[in-house]
């Protein structure tokens, strides 16, 4: 193999972020604070206008307090996707609830409304889509269950800043939106998450759980975690705000220029009224899912990655919450999917090679 490796992701990081990081760690003040404060506002204007944000350490913290805060607990069912990264299913299995996983549709990778409406029993209380790979999961219909049933509305847009539907972002459909600031989603804070909520109360509830349960020092109201953020990966976070939306124009650009070059195998749809904001360019492909893989990496030196191989409905740690449970559209995605280089640091020749390298796997393979 002559040619270096095109990374499958590829977190950027520029000066401004370590003179940022600098910056706070020469204040002295390190630990939550006026940082914090500030990515949480601009945050909001920038991705979800109108929403209250709280910022917590991690995705995953987002999804489990979020959930707290709207009130789920042991007793409780949310629906929730198979097809998706653990930590979706585990937020709901750790307040307690049960996660009940429904089938994906076949064409954007995300919850199936008819599957969701099948999945309802007198226990259920919420619904938790997953805007997967940055396209929005389908909320009008999800959102007209939830009214049509009396259900909560949760969001797990980890992969999906600045991506919208019908004019409207992800994260201000639901009770809350969860999004993932981990070095690899579309931007980082180097751990951390957001969390946006629709209601002072929720929001207040969130602010509670993740400082052991005080707004007043040391007059703690309930039981809560430490989920703080620091204001050294706030202030990473903030500046990657102002640079989000040019890498969204940029992996769009690589997408279309993979949407029109690539044969042989299915590229990723958007649906009516949707934009993708690509956290993955995930096609799917014919034959030996594994072995296209290999070829791409080994023989053509272009990182790619499957997400996600294993339903989270058959993984050892959630099994139990779903016995003899089949979801066939899921089990099919987990055979075919891979998911290609869409960074924005890709040049005009990684794509090109990608492109040649997909092509000929295909081909081969036809
Ligand atoms: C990354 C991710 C999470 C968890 O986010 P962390 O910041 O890693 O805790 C949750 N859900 C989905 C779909 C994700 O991709």
């Amino acid at each position: 193999m002559t040619e270096d490796l095109i990374p499958a992701a590829r977190p950027i990081i520029g000066d401004e972020e370590r003179a940022a990081v600098d910056r706070v760690l020469r204040s002295g003040m390190i630990a939550q604070g006026p940082e914090v404060a500030a990515f949480e506002s601009e945050f909001a204007a920038e991705l979800v206008t109108g929403r209250t944000c709280v910022a917590v350490n991690s995705g995953t913290s987002g999804l489990h307090l979020g959930l707290l805060a709207a009130g789920v607990g042991p007793g409780d069912e949310v629906i929730v996707p198979s097809f998706t990264f653990a930590a979706t299913g585990n937020s709901v299995a750790l307040t307690g609830a049960t996660p009940v996983f429904a089938d994906i549709e076949g064409t954007y990778f995300n919850l199936d409304p008819a599957g969701v409406r099948a999945a309802i029993t007198d226990r259920t209380k919420g619904i938790m889509p997953v805007h997967l790979y940055g396209h929005p999961a389908a909320m009008t219909e999800l959102r007209a269950i939830a009214d049509s049933y009396g259900l909560r509305l949760f969001e797990d847009a980890a992969q999906a800043h600045g991506a919208t539907l019908n004019g409207a972002p992800v994260g201000s459909f639901g009770d809350f939106g969860m999004f993932s600031l981990y070095p690899t989603k579309n931007m980082t804070s180097g751990e951390g998450g957001m969390v946006s909520c629709a209601t002072d109360e929720i929001a207040r509830n969130v602010r509670l759980l993740r400082n052991q349960g005080m707004e007043k020092q040391y007059a703690n109201e309930v039981i809560g975690f430490n989920a703080r953020m620091t204001d050294i990966h706030a202030a990473i976070g903030r500046v990657q705000l102002t640079k989000v939306g040019g890498w969204t124009r940029t992996r769009q650009a690589n997408a279309a220029f993979l949407d029109e070059n690539l044969e042989g195998v299915l590229t990723p749809a958007v649906a009516e009224g949707a934009t993708h904001v690509y956290h993955q360019y995930t096609i799917r492909v014919p034959g030996d899912r594994d072995a296209f893989a290999t070829a791409l990496r080994e023989e053509h030196a272009v990182g790619c990655g499957v997400y996600y191989p294993i339903p989270n409905h058959r993984l050892e740690s959630l099994k139990g919450y779903a016995p003899g449970l089949d979801l066939p559209e899921t089990e099919k995605a987990a055979r075919e999917v891979i998911s290609l280089p869409v960074h924005p640091s890709l040049s005009r020749q990684d794509l090109d090679r990608i492109v040649t390298a997909v092509n000929t796997v295909a081909k081969a393979g036809a």
